[in-house]
């Protein structure tokens, strides 16, 4: 398994040595953050592929996450819209996601590197509850920074870092939401740079994080070659499809097939109330190159720069930017990136659940509304990443759907 988890993925859809991805990634972080930054960028390669670091990292994948999670042939869903559907189910993961994934790798990491505190932000709070929870397997202290409006909206996540034993500090300045929580965990590493590992949650943010967090996320691709060599006698699909928020789920399901010329590659970003109706968080079709978190990449932004707040019934993808991977494969024309309205992604969300007894998470509903956007050849075989499960989205679709 190690050795799929190579060093060579350098360069070309990877991250070069700089952590540039064509023009998009690099390191753009203030002065006094640089030693922190940089003892990570050192190391992250020479850790993370250390045999008793991937021995751990495996073992815990299996026996905490569940993994590897299961590569299932949808076959209502596949008879439903003519094609080969298999679903990459990380919505089986341990807190239901792929995000754990992540969180587990970078605790690993910030124990080699002799952290003992860890800092992370958050925005709906799922990367938070991933954090928390990495935290009490490892017994480290833990420190959430949330913006108050956040808070106030995702009260069940807050209980269960809480409940894990996480510190959630409100993050009071700005639009009280995820980026004045951001700036709030950037400034306590900056006055900890000794003790603290900052646990970053998508494939965003300076470099190596962009890097590291697809290196990790990689296991989901692997793991879908040699599924996929089981059950159909190659390990090659003709689709991967993924939605987008900051990219980590569709980065570690892209991982393995970027240098396969004939895997097409599908990202679906979140279109909000529509593209053109000032409320989404459609990156590729709105943004311009500008710098947020860290990196150099398409965001959403006004004339003079602003960032502007994006939109998205998904907590998930309510994010104005994308990570620099995925500004690389859109401009490159690598992936094809569409983008899915609240409707759309709702009544994918129903019909999946309907078909095959799925309830997915909103976010992964974008990914599945590709049905309404594009027609596949039925011997085409198309991966779906199942990024999440939608036991935190009930009361959303109790309310859009009136159930
Ligand atoms: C957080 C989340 C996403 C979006 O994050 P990415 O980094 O773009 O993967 C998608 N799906 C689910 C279920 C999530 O929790």
């Amino acid at each position: 398994m190690k050795t799929e988890m190579k060093k060579e993925f350098i360069g070309g859809y990877h991250a070069d040595q700089r952590g540039y991805y064509g023009e998009f990634g690099g390191a753009f972080i203030p002065e006094m953050l640089y030693p922190n930054v940089e003892e990570l960028r050192q190391r992250y390669l020479e850790i993370m592929y250390e045999d008793s670091f991937q021995k751990e990292f495996h073992q815990l994948l299996k026996d905490y996450v569940g993994r590897p999670s299961p590569l299932y042939y949808a076959k209502r869903l596949s008879k439903k819209h003519q094609t080969k559907v298999y679903l990459k189910r990380e919505d089986l993961n341990h807190t239901g996601a792929h995000k754990v994934n992540n969180t587990i790798g970078q605790i690993l990491m910030a124990k080699k590197l002799g952290k003992t505190r860890i800092i992370a932000e958050t925005g709906a709070g799922q990367h938070g509850v991933a954090t928390a929870t990495v935290c009490a397997l490892m017994g480290m202290e833990c420190i959430v920074y949330m913006g108050e409006i956040d808070i106030a909206r995702q009260a069940p996540n807050v209980a269960r870092m809480k409940m894990l034993g996480a510190t959630v500090r409100p993050a009071l300045s700005g639009s009280r939401t995820l980026k004045d929580a951001t700036n709030e965990a950037i400034r306590d590493w900056i006055n900890n740079p000794v003790d603290t590992h900052y646990i970053i949650g998508s494939a965003i943010g300076p470099h190596p994080y962009p890097d590291m967090v697809t290196r990790f996320q990689s296991v989901i691709s692997e793991e879908i070659k040699w599924q996929l060599k089981e059950k159909e006698g190659r390990e090659n699909p003709d689709y991967v499809v993924a939605c987008i928020g900051g990219g980590s789920n569709a980065a570690g399901t892209y991982h393995h097939f970027l240098d396969q010329p004939e895997v097409g590659i599908i990202a679906v970003e979140a279109a909000g109330k529509g593209v053109e109706t000032g409320e989404s968080a459609a990156t590729s079709a709105l943004g311009k190159v500008g710098i947020i978190h860290g990196c150099k990449t398409m965001l959403m932004q006004t004339e003079d720069g602003q960032i502007t707040e994006p939109y998205s019934i998904s907590a998930g993808l309510d994010y104005p930017g994308v990570g620099p991977m995925h500004s690389h494969l859109y401009t490159s024309g690598r992936a094809a990136f569409y983008s899915a309205t609240d409707d759309e992604a709702m009544t994918a969300g129903l019909e999946l659940s309907q078909l095959e007894g799925i309830i997915p998470a909103i976010e992964t509903g974008h990914a599945f509304a590709i049905f309404q956007h594009k027609t596949f050849e039925p011997d085409d075989i198309v991966v779906i990443s199942l990024s999440g499960r939608g036991d935190k989205d009930l009361q959303t679709y109790i309310d859009y759907f009136k159930l």
